[in-house]
């Protein structure tokens, strides 16, 4: 059985198929219900950008686990002169490709970044399947991400100020129309004030067939 954990802001970790990933690890969130020696196991560690809230502890991590990081191309080029012992799959925004048994693409996201281009991540397996939107404002294109990659699962930034808001976030579900959303990159700090309830109550006035699980940090979903 697979899960999905909330870890605070915009970091979660995940099983699927066995495959063990977190996207965006900030270990060191205000919300984070884990510590950085806490975790002993990584096999992709999934980066959308490299914005500190992002980027976050990765390198630590890669390098106690041996995990793979994934990230776009001049991202990957970056990281690599920071620490050459880490591992790095560079990639693009394009297509779906094969990492370890899961199908892993790098989708667009609207938003800035030192190196590269800011991104999100749809990571399908067996299990269930995943898209996590990195920090973004809402496009009509996320309409096709949910057409042709079906995602079951839409982990959505709803904080606004610097990403969409939860009105935005809702229409991203009408577009997207995943089995289940769950809100991120929220009330971490004062800018970022978006609720999740008022991010649930617009999705079930644009689209009541997605569930909106509100998680706590710490708390997982399990398929
Ligand atoms: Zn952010």
């Amino acid at each position: 059985m697979g899960y999905l954990k909330w870890l605070g802001h915009a970091a979660f970790e995940a099983e699927i198929d066995g495959v063990k990933i977190f996207f965006d690890p900030w270990i060191d969130n205000p919300m984070s219900p884990v510590k950085l020696e806490d975790i002993a196991k990584a096999d992709l560690i999934f980066v959308t950008h490299d914005h500190g809230d992002h980027l976050g502890n990765v390198i630590e991590i890669s390098k106690k686990t041996g995990a793979k990081i994934v990230a776009i191309f001049d991202l990957c080029e970056a990281l690599k002169k920071e620490c050459s012992s880490i591992e790095c799959i560079d990639m693009n925004i394009g297509s779906l490709v094969e990492l370890d048994g899961l199908k892993v693409a790098i989708t667009p996201a609207f938003h800035s970044c030192f190196h590269g281009h800011p991104a999100g991540f749809v990571v399908k397996g067996k299990e269930t399947s995943i898209y996590h939107a990195g920090d973004t404002c809402l496009f009509k294109d996320m309409e096709l991400i949910g057409e042709i990659y079906k995602p079951e699962i839409a982990l959505l930034p709803i904080g606004g100020w610097y990403t969409m808001g939860p009105y935005e976030a809702a229409y991203a579900v009408k577009l997207i129309k995943p089995k289940i959303a769950i809100p991120m990159h929220y009330q971490t700090f004062p800018a970022i004030k978006g609720s999740p309830e008022e991010f649930k109550k617009h999705v079930e006035d644009l689209y009541p067939a997605t569930r909106i699980i509100i998680l706590k940090p710490g708390e997982k979903i399990e398929f």
